[in-house]
């Protein structure tokens, strides 16, 4: 059985990896457009600063990344985030405010007035229900108010998605908390329950990576475990089907033939491959919206930033003097990030609310960044690191209807026997989701 897989980031990979163990004498080929693999999980280190590209980690709330960081036998070099990484601020109204962690903070922020304050607790005596799909906005300001939803739909979709809370399915996004709506009616009561079992269950959901090197570990453990299957500067152009077979072109103009095809490459790119052979499934493919986003590194000395950094970073509400979507406190979050009087910070910036920024050169982006940092933070000083990443198209925007989209698709591949698709732009946008796609892809190829 020849297997090919297209594209090398955390689906590929760990689709390539878990398709190994299951099947260890198939032929196994992952095909990479770029010269190295890793995809979005990609970091870099110079001047003793660890900038990640993407992803900072993965939360352990699942199992899915940590067991295969595990298998991988990176165990001793996880590094769990700092105590300083619970606590997150928002910047508004010109300053930073702490985020409330749960009801009784949230009765004391700053960040809502009386009427909304109260507005949000009412929220405990809401029944059960059954709704029909609603934007993570309508589905906050249901609950809670419009205050609320104004205040940190906003924030908090951005930060995950970098996309609008008015325009995405809380359904396909957030399916956790319509289960707990369905469940208890009211999501305050839902997460009182939640606190309670995890206490009882002493299971920690902490933001996790590797020591030293930033998320890249993963993908460079899965290359190495990898290593004969993987073909690098090898960018797929074209997809045919003979006589059940799938003939696959390169770019360079060289052919490899297989038994069955996964695609694991963001939507627009399996839409163009798929145009002749699912033209249905390729045109749904290629209507999934993604978001550009811009990460920018910089690294200080730590006396050049005024600020105690005993938090995750914060979030920027719209409508402020502030362009970036928000700031990781990286070095307070993983203290190996930076040497101990140095501090290294990730400005993300664009998202769907901001397309024109990732069409800045880099001088104008450091001058934005910069600019804010400086009323944001008070940080005037030159960064002693800088390094910009864009990633055009960077990530998917589960839209309303996106579930729906979804099966469609997935519908539709499944008339052509032996043909795949995996990643991020499906059932979850994180690194855990993408692992747990690989796993669903190798079970249907395997079963
Ligand atoms: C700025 C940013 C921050 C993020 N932060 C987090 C976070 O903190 N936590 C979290 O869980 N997730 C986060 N994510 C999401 C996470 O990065 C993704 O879920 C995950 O990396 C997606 O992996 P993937 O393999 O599906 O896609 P990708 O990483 O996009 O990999 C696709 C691969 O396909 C290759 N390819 C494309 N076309 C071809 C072709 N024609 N032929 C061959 N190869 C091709 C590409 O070069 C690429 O390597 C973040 C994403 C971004 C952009």
């Amino acid at each position: 059985m020849r297997v090919a897989i297209i594209g090398a980031g955390i689906s590929g990979l760990a689709t390539a990896y878990y398709l190994r163990q299951a099947k260890p004498d198939w032929e196994i080929r992952l095909f990479e457009k770029d010269d190295q693999v890793g995809g979005k999980v990609r970091s870099s280190q110079e001047k003793g600063f660890v900038f990640d590209w993407g992803p900072n980690g993965f939360l352990t709330n699942v199992d899915d990344t940590l067991d295969l960081a595990k298998n991988l036998g990176l165990a001793d070099q996880l590094q769990v985030a700092s105590d300083h990484a619970r606590h997150r601020l928002l910047y508004k109204q010109g300053r930073l405010f702490d985020l409330p962690a749960s009801p009784p903070k949230l009765l004391k922020t700053g960040l809502l007035n009386p009427y909304a304050k109260f507005r949000a607790l009412a929220e405990l005596s809401l029944g059960k229900a059954s709704y029909t799909e609603e934007s993570v906005y309508d589905f906050m300001a249901r609950h809670f108010g419009k205050g609320v939803a104004e205040t940190f739909a906003g924030p908090a979709v951005l930060g995950i998605t970098a996309g609008d809370a008015k325009e995405l399915s809380l359904d396909a996004l957030f399916p956790r908390f319509r289960k707990l709506e369905h469940e208890h009616g009211s999501l305050i009561r839902a997460m009182m329950a939640a606190q309670q079992q995890a206490k009882a269950s002493s299971r920690s959901s902490r933001l996790t990576s590797f020591n030293a090197t930033g998320v890249q570990a993963l993908s460079t453990a899965l290359r190495d475990a990898l290593l004969p299957c993987i073909r690098t500067a090898q960018e797929l152009k074209l997809v045919s089907l003979e006589q059940g077979e799938y003939w696959l072109e390169f770019a360079d103009g060289s052919v490899y033939t297989a038994d069955k095809l996964i695609l694991a490459t963001p939507t627009f790119v399996m839409a163009r491959l798929l145009t002749d052979l699912a033209p249905v499934a390729a045109a749904e493919l290629g209507s999934i919206p993604y978001a550009d986003v811009v990460v920018i590194g910089l690294g200080y000395d730590r006396i050049d930033v005024p600020q105690p950094l005993d938090a995750f970073g914060f979030l920027v509400a719209r409508g402020e003097a502030v362009r970036s979507l928000g700031v990781l406190y990286s070095s307070s979050i993983f203290p190996d990030q930076a040497e101990s009087d140095k501090v290294m910070l990730r400005v993300i910036c664009g998202g769907s609310l901001d397309p024109e920024f990732i069409g800045l050169s880099d001088i104008e982006m450091l001058e934005v960044v910069r600019h804010d940092l400086s009323i944001a933070m008070g940080i005037t000083a030159k960064p002693e690191f800088q390094q910009i990443v864009r990633w055009p198209r960077g990530i998917p925007q589960y839209t309303l209807g996106h579930g729906k989209k979804v099966a469609q698709i997935m519908h539709e591949i499944k008339s052509l026997s032996g043909l795949h698709l995996v990643g991020n732009a499906f059932y979850g946008v994180g690194v855990n989701d993408a692992v747990r796609d690989a796993r669903r892809v190798v079970a249907e190829l395997t079963t």
